[in-house]
C-alpha cells in the first residue's frame, strides 16, 4: 500500500511550481488531494486531466479569508475527511522601503499570512489523531540576501512564529504543524534577469536552483506516516544557500 492510502490533502495554491508539484507527488502517494488556485484555470485543467482518478480544482483567492474557509470545506464535503493541509499560496511583490504601498503590504500579508491562519483554523476542525499541516515558507525568513523583499521576508519569517504556537495548540490533538522553508527553486517565482539569476545562483553551495519535485518530496515526507515526532518545526531546503 502507498504510504497516503485513505488520505485527503488540500494543497492551497496547487496550480503551477511548487505547489503543482506537490499535488503530483501526494497523489502517487495514495492520497486524494484538493488544490485551490486564482487564475490559472487552464493550468488547473491540465493538472487535473494529467492524474489518474483526478484531483479536485478549486479557484480560491487566499487573500479572502471566507473563500479560504470555503475550499476547506468543499474538500470535506468532496472527500468525506481532511487529513493533510498544505499551505503553499504565496505572493512575492518586490519593493524597496520607499516604494512598498499600502495595498501591495497588505496583500502579500493577507496571501502569505492570513490565508495561513484561516486555512489551518478551518481545517483543523475536521482532522483527527495524526493531522498533518504544513506551510511553504522560505529561507528568506533566516537570510534574505537581496534588497526589495522585506515584506516578504517578514511575511515568512512570521510563519516560523506560527508553527511553533500551533504546534502547541494542536500537540495534544495529535495533529503536527510544520514549515517547509526552500531556497531559490525554478519556477515562476525565479528571478528571470540573467544577471540576478546568475547572483542567486552564485549563493547556492550546490551551484544550482532546487527542483520543485525536491521541495515536495520534503512536503511528502512531513505528511506521511514516518514523521510523526516532528512538529514547531521550520525545515530548510536550500541547496546550501545559509550554509
Ligand atoms: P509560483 O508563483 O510558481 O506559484 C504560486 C502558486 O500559488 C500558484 O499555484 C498560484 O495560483 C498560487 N497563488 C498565488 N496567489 C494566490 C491567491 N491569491 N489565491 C490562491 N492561490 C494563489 O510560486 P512558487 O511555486 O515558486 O512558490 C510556492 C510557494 O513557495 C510560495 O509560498 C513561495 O513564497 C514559496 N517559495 C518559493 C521559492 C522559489 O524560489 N520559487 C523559494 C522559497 C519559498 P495561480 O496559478 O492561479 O496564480
Amino acid at each position: 500500500t502507498k504510504p497516503l492510502s485513505r488520505k485527503v490533502a488540500l494543497v492551497a495554491g496547487g496550480s503551477r511550481g511548487i505547489g503543482a508539484a506537490i499535488v503530483r507527488r501526494l497523489h502517487t502517494d495514495g492520497a486524494a488531494v484538493a488544490f485551490t488556485y486564482i487564475s490559472s484555470a487552464a493550468r488547473a485543467e491540465d493538472l487535473v486531466a494529467s492524474l489518474e482518478g483526478q484531483p479536485l480544482a478549486i479557484k480560491a483567492d487566499s487573500a479572502d479569508p471566507e473563500a479560504v474557509q470555503r475550499a476547506v470545506a468543499t474538500t470535506v464535503e468532496h472527500f468525506g475527511r481532511l487529513d493533510i493541509l498544505v499551505n503553499n499560496a504565496g505572493i512575492l511583490i518586490h519593493g524597496m522601503v520607499d516604494d512598498v504601498s499600502v495595498a501591495d503590504f497588505d496583500k502579500m500579508v493577507a496571501v502569505n499570512m492570513r490565508a495561513v491562519f484561516f486555512a489551518i483554523q478551518a481545517a483543523v476542525r475536521s482532522m483527527g489523531e495524526g493531522g498533518r499541516v504544513i506551510t511553504i515558507g522560505s529561507v528568506v525568513a533566516d537570510r534574505t540576501g537581496f534588497p526589495g523583499s522585506s515584506i516578504y521576508s517578514m511575511t515568512k519569517a512570521a510563519i516560523t512564529g506560527l508553527t511553533r504556537g500551533l504546534a502547541r495548540d494542536l500537540g495534544p490533538r495529535g495533529i503536527t504543524v510544520n514549515n517547509v522553508q526552500p531556497g531559490p527553486t525554478a519556477t515562476d517565482m525565479a528571478p528571470t534577469d540573467p544577471a540576478l539569476a546568475e547572483k542567486v545562483r552564485s549563493l547556492i553551495a550546490l551551484g544550482r536552483l532546487g527542483e520543485d519535485r525536491e521541495i515536495a518530496g520534503l512536503v511528502a515526507y512531513l505528511a506521511g506516516p514516518d514523521s510523526g515526532f516532528i512538529t514547531g518545526s521550520s525545515l530548510t531546503i536550500d541547496g546550501g544557500y545559509l550554509a
